[in-house]
């Protein structure tokens, strides 16, 4: 059984013989593709519209988005940044290990087991973040009276 880097070389391939018979090559700029990942990551987003929150009831009119459009962006999506990936010679599989050892170090499980606060350690305790924060809306409003102030001379 190939190991996923091996199913993502199949797939590269494929994706460049498919481009190649269509002579789309010239459109696959990597600007181009980051577009049309963004779009593709849209489209699915879509389908999650206007549904609900949670376990609560969906709103009248809406239910779950249908399981094959919901695989069929999500294919969209992969085979986008696949393409991406292939046209900037990124080795999708690395970048992928490379970035989720990064998150490990930046999200240790000490600090960020069952937490949704981004980038936790930027600051010690809640009590520093509401120093911060005060002190910045201090001297924003220091800079506007300070401001004020000469307007009127
Ligand atoms: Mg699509």
């Amino acid at each position: 059984m190939p190991t996923p880097p091996d199913v993502h070389e199949t797939l590269k391939r494929k994706l460049a013989e498919f481009a190649a018979a269509r002579d789309w090559g010239q459109f696959h700029t990597p600007r181009n593709l980051a577009v049309c990942l963004s779009v593709e990551a849209s489209e699915l987003l879509e389908l999650f519209m206007w549904t609900r929150d949670g376990d609560g009831p969906f709103p009248p009119g809406t239910g779950p988005p249908p399981e094959a459009r919901v695989r069929e962006e999500v294919g969209d999506v992969f085979l986008c940044l696949l393409n991406f990936a292939r046209v900037s010679g990124i080795d999708l599989h690395e970048a992928a290990t490379e970035k989720l050892e990064a998150l490990g170090q930046k999200y240790p499980v000490s600090l960020s087991r069952g937490s949704a606060v981004k980038a936790p350690g930027l600051f010690t305790s809640t009590a520093t973040a509401t120093a911060t924060a005060t002190a910045t809306t201090t001297a924003k409003a220091t800079a506007t009276a300070t401001t004020t102030n000469d307007g009127d001379r």
